[in-house]
């Protein structure tokens, strides 16, 4: 095997270089190099230029991607938010609340009492039942929704700081 005695370009160390080499990394100062042959004579060209360049190219790539997972996300996000929250009576949705289920919780038990005690037992029962049911169905919903909110925010910010520290 031929070896032709190079210089590293950056450095000047001595690189012992094989014949068909095109691209190395000089072992002393670690810049890397690429083998230039013109006619008979042979020399080493620091290749950090193009290296940077293609790591900004990289760097352009993994941030367009990023942003694209974000709209992807966001877009995700958008749609199960709106399949976590709750339908009124007009048709439209909103955000379950913890504190509106302790409310409508609060609000069947007094109706309850106040039924059972100045109406009938029977009514006043299936008022407290009603009233408590719907309560525990909308804290179970707020919490689902809460849940799926925190891991969002949580995955959006992860991106975000991605994102910032491409730029
Ligand atoms: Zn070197």
């Amino acid at each position: 095997m031929t070896t032709l005695p190079l210089n590293c370009n950056n450095c000047g160390a001595p690189l012992p270089v094989p014949e068909s080499t095109r691209y190395l990394t000089c072992q002393f100062c670690h810049t890397q190099l690429e083998v230039v042959r013109d006619g008979n004579a042979a020399f080493t060209k620091v290749l950090d230029a193009l290296q940077e360049r293609t790591e900004q190219i990289s760097a352009d790539v993994r941030r367009l991607e990023l942003k694209n997972e974000l709209l992807t996300l966001e877009h995700n996000w958008d749609r199960e938010s709106e399949r976590l929250k709750l339908r009124n009576k007009h048709g439209g949705t909103y955000e379950p609340s913890a504190a509106l289920a302790v409310f409508v919780i609060a609000v069947g038990i007094v109706m309850g009492v106040g039924m059972g005690t100045y109406f009938s037992p029977l009514f006043g029962f299936l008022a407290l039942v009603v009233g408590v049911a719907s309560g525990i169905h909308q804290l179970m919903a707020a919490s689902a929704f809460d849940a799926a909110s925190k891991r969002y925010q949580q995955r959006k910010q992860q991106l975000q700081r991605e994102i910032n520290e491409l730029t």
